[in-house]
């Protein structure tokens, strides 16, 4: 079960956390999980390129690992990245110095000051650990193109109904993702771009 706006409500509740990038500018913050998967990220990279758009990636050390070159060129072309960990654990079914572990052998390979947890799922020990080491990334919006039952239509749909300045919208650059994700991020990108929004990486502290 995930939901495509983070409730308001939730976030107070997990400060730690950055849900958001507070602005008063038309200013967005289009996010990627799991890659550099060859055949997915370099056609999103070929898409940002073309709208001006600058992301931030949270990548999987194992892939980064298998796939310096994209790696790289993610970097050349000014975009973010960030620790993902290294094999995609679920924090709530690891204990905390395996998972601290997969973290930090993820961050021998991915220079960053920035976390994701996969699945967003992390005990508040995690949390506090990793603290010590890594702003802990979150989201505003998912797009939801992960969901093999929901449409590339759909979402784009979650997308654009429910961002604001300063939101973080989740994109994966994986396989399973592809079809959904490079039609919602190109008809996104074409609307920001109309509308006038800034499409931002996320910086690292
Ligand atoms: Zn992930």
């Amino acid at each position: 079960m995930y939901l495509v706006r983070t409730p308001s409500l939730v976030k107070p509740l997990a400060r730690d956390f950055v849900w958001s990038i507070p602005t008063s500018e038309q200013e967005l913050y289009i996010t990627f999980d799991d890659g550099p998967t060859p055949g997915v990220t370099d056609t999103a990279l070929d898409i940002l390129k073309k709208y001006e758009a600058k992301a931030t990636f949270f990548c999987l050390g194992k892939n980064v690992v298998e796939h310096p070159a994209l790696y790289q060129r993610i970097l050349n072309e000014g975009h973010s990245i960030g620790n993902h960990s290294w094999d995609h654990p679920d924090g709530w079914k690891t204990s905390d110095i395996s998972y601290l572990k997969n973290a930090l052998r993820a961050g021998q390979h991915i220079q960053s000051g920035l976390f994701r947890p996969p699945y967003g799922r992390i005990t508040l020990s995690q949390a506090k650990a990793l603290r010590k080491k890594y702003q802990l990334i979150m989201w505003t919006v998912l797009s939801a193109d992960f969901d093999p039952a929901v449409s590339p239509e759909k979402c784009l749909t979650n997308v654009l109904s429910n961002i604001d300045n300063g939101s973080i919208i989740v994109f994966h650059d994986s396989l399973k993702a592809k079809k959904n994700m490079l039609y919602a991020l190109e008809e996104s990108l074409k609307f920001f771009c109309e509308e006038g929004y800034t499409l931002r990486p996320i910086t690292s502290p």
